[in-house]
């Protein structure tokens, strides 16, 4: 039995952390989770905390299901690993792939495997261009992008991302990916301007990328539905269908990115059921097992997947755990809950209405609050020191970490990312945890307050 301490000192020692400064995880020690249960997950010192992010917008179904423990546990015992090369395959991704088609938007019919969101979009840029190659348009290369989007961590993830100091560290990123403005309108749209016209001139930054770049040179467009790590931005409604009907007019592919979004989180199993748009790659990973498995799948549409089969030629890409038996079982058996306890439903009638409520009612009039924004159970809050003007306390985003630390403190597990506030919580939430995250939060936004304003 090791004490506090002496995790926080191995840990400091040994463990390098993803995105976090080391000198400050080596000077404040880090927080060790020992368990969790329903929507609470606990620390090592048996402080409860409410778990606003659903572990890292994953945990769908939340803590503590014995029925996706005993799916990995049979699958484990019955046929531990066999790989999906050389024309194998084992039952549960094959059963898992007619499940995934079944729930997902008309016009994807095949999935490729992988571990991670990352992973899933690395293999769907090559993908969209080996389709363009197989199509003999080896030309059409280019993928459009947005400013501050996240697209995992890979190279191919980091390029397509649109997160400056990433592409800084990386020091040189996949060639041919130009990133536009985001659909975020707190920050970009102009004076007067509805939110209806912002969505459709953000979507025209999309048309004028294809024609500076040439039609004829443009594979595909990618985008989260809803920007996650960027800071859960919300596009207008109108932005979506605009975006596809560009692409459409060009003949240029549309990628969208549902790690965050897919199985529930806007109230449909994906996003792209929620802003109406049928794009040609979904990526996936996060909720498909609840993060009780690593697994991603990226969902290949008709147009692609006809291809693949018509043309022939290798598709010359794969990882060992493509299609991984227990991850695959893991996945079918929390897509089964999601179903069965209707959790897609009730966000979509219930819980998610009453979280826009709740945090319009309750959160919104604080002075320190500039904005509140959800959709399903996806929300922000932004953190200004002036309401009216929108001026932020510092150009750093330091202000949101005050309240995140104050959340933290008052047993709500919530994110900051730049000064904005981030809520991407299990989707079995009840109206009586919203009233309960509600509570935690003001106090942390009374407690910051004072500290900001000192
Ligand atoms: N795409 C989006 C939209 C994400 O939010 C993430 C992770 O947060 C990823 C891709 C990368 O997924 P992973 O961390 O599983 O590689």
């Amino acid at each position: 039995n090791y004490s506090l301490k002496q995790l926080q000192q191995i840990d400091a020692s040994h463990h390098l952390h993803p995105f976090t400064d080391h000198k400050e995880l080596r000077e404040a020690g880090s927080r060790i989770i020992t368990r969790a249960d329903g929507p609470y997950i606990y620390d090592s010192e048996g402080n409860e905390l409410l778990d606003g992010m659903a572990g890292l917008w994953c945990v769908a179904v939340g803590y503590g299901r014995d029925e996706l423990a005993d799916a990995a546990y049979k699958q484990m015992k019955e046929l531990p690993y066999y790989n999906s090369f050389f024309k194998c395959s084992t039952p549960t991704p094959v059963l898992l792939s007619q499940k995934l088609v079944e729930i997902a938007p008309e016009g994807i019919s095949q999935v490729f495997y992988g571990s991670s969101g990352s992973e899933a979009n690395d293999t769907a840029v090559r993908l969209v261009r080996h389709y363009w190659a197989l199509e003999g348009k080896p030309e059409k290369n280019c993928i459009i992008s947005r400013k501050n989007a996240y697209h995992g961590s890979t190279v191919a993830g980091t390029s397509l991302g649109g997160m400056e100091a990433m592409h800084k560290q990386l020091g040189g990123a996949v060639p041919n990916i130009v990133h536009v403005m985001m659909p975020y309108a707190y920050e970009l749209a102009l004076p007067g301007e509805s939110d209806h016209d912002f969505g459709l001139r953000a979507a025209k930054a999309v048309e004028d990328a294809i024609l500076e770049a040439g039609a004829d040179k443009v594979a595909a467009f990618i985008g989260e539905p809803i920007m996650g790590a960027g800071g859960v931005k919300i596009p207008p409604m109108s932005y979506w269908p605009e975006v596809e009907r560009i692409c459409r007019k060009y003949d240029v592919l549309l990628m969208l990115d549902e790690v965050i979004t897919g199985y529930g989180r806007t109230g449909e199993w994906f996003a792209a059921q929620s802003f109406g748009v049928r794009p040609d790659t979904i990526t996936t990973a996060k909720a498909l097992t609840s993060g009780y498995q690593p697994l991603s799948a990226l969902l290949v549409g008709d147009r692609i997947a006809s291809t693949l089969v018509e043309k022939g030629g290798e598709f010359a890409h794969g990882y060992t755990y493509s299609g991984h038996p227990v991850a695959c079982a893991v996945a079918l058996a929390n897509i089964d809950i999601i179903a069965r306890e209707g959790l897609v439903e009730r966000v979509k009638n219930d819980t998610g209405p009453y979280f826009a409520q709740a945090l319009g009612e309750r959160i919104a009039d604080h002075p320190l609050v500039g904005e509140v924004r959800s959709f399903g159970l996806m929300g922000a809050i932004e953190i200004v020191k002036d309401k009216a003007t929108k001026e932020r306390f510092s150009p750093s985003g330091s202000a949101a970490v005050v309240v995140r630390d104050h959340a933290i403190d008052n047993g709500m597990m919530m994110r900051a990312t730049g000064d904005t506030m981030i809520l991407s919580p299990p989707l079995i939430w009840t109206r009586d945890t919203i009233d309960m995250a509600c509570r935690r939060i003001r106090k942390a936004l009374d407690l910051a307050e004072a500290d900001l304003r000192r």
